[in-house]
């Protein structure tokens, strides 16, 4: 049996919304956006769009930031 490191080169990356970083998934956190705001997806079940940011305070506080330059940007016009 060929003993091969199956799982190299098998890792999904994302790309954090916040600093535009790219990391695994796994050290992502991940969210969906719903009108009343951000829902982490923490069940890993929602297969909607989801969004990706760094599990730092960092990222996660220009969530809101990010957040709100994006609704305003679908209002105007
Ligand atoms: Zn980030």
């Amino acid at each position: 049996m060929p003993n091969k490191n199956s799982k190299a080169g098998h890792i999904p990356i994302r790309t954090c919304v916040a600093c535009r970083a790219k990391r695994a998934q796994q050290e992502l956190f991940s969210f969906i956006l719903l009108p009343s705001g951000i829902v982490y997806d923490l069940a890993q079940k929602l297969s909607t769009r989801k969004y990706y940011v760094c599990p730092t305070p960092e990222c996660v506080e220009s969530l809101s930031k990010w957040r709100k330059k994006r609704a305003k940007g679908r209002a105007s016009k």
